[in-house]
């Protein structure tokens, strides 16, 4: 089986990571795991601490400086290094990690961090897979007609996630996905969660194609009970 992390962030792009793109990957693959997504945060605020104003390829340009030293990182060892974001629009603080994209993408699609999560569901989401990070972290209202899928288990030890009512709303609507994350950003965050594969997932759009057809397990320890009757819900 393959072990692939869904949730993590590089220090380079993401203001709140603590830990350099390149010593994350070392990390994992040290811990046995085949590859990991990249989810640096994409939003407003971020974008206007980066100095790249209202130029959207210049933004671009800085944003996926964490990335690619992953990716470069990978090269050398092996290591699948997807593509993803961790997408936040200004109505609100839900996070939503988007997947089935690559950088050409992001370049095409200028200022999705104007949008709100209903304009951004009607035009991508027969595009782009929508999970909906650690739901209830920020909020009491999941607008999760607008997703595809939920992470039910978010691992971040600093964090009050509040998973249990992530599984009860995937209970309540066993049609949505379902993902776990570490949501690494400092040192002791890596490794807490996992998706199990049968093969391997070179980028991100395959990821998007193993979640859609549930080729996967959800590994995650710490929140073993959550996993359990997730598994259950698939086998209504
Ligand atoms: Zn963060
Ligand atoms: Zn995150």
């Amino acid at each position: 089986m393959y072990r692939y992390e869904l949730h993590l962030h590089t220090m380079e792009t993401s203001r709140c990571g603590h830990v350099r793109a390149a010593d994350q990957v070392r990390t994992y693959h040290g811990l046995g795991y085949q590859g990991l997504c990249v989810t640096d945060h994409l939003h407003r605020e971020y974008l206007s601490l980066m100095d790249c104003h209202d130029d959207w390829k210049a933004c671009m340009d800085r944003y996926l400086y964490g990335y690619r030293l992953a990716r470069k990182e990978g090269e050398q060892l092996g290591m699948d290094i997807i593509f993803g974001v961790e997408l936040r629009f200004p109505e609100n603080e839900s996070d939503y990690l988007i997947f089935g994209i690559d950088e050409n993408w992001l370049y095409q699609h200028p200022f999705i961090t104007e949008m709100d999560h209903q304009s951004f569901f009607d035009r991508f989401k027969d595009e782009v897979l929508i999970i909906h990070a650690h739901p209830y972290r920020n909020n009491d209202t999941v607008f999760y007609d607008c997703v595809h899928g939920l992470e039910v288990a978010n691992c971040n030890p600093r964090h009050d996630s509040r998973n249990e009512l992530a599984l009860a709303l995937a209970k309540a609507n066993p049609h949505l996905f379902r993902t776990v994350g570490s949501d690494a950003h400092r040192k002791g965050d890596e490794g807490r969660s996992a998706i199990l594969t049968e093969v391997r997932i070179p980028d991100s759009y395959a990821l998007k194609d193993i979640i859609t057809s549930g080729a996967y397990t959800l590994w995650c320890p710490e929140y073993e009970y959550i996993l359990k009757e997730c598994e259950a819900i698939s086998h209504v």
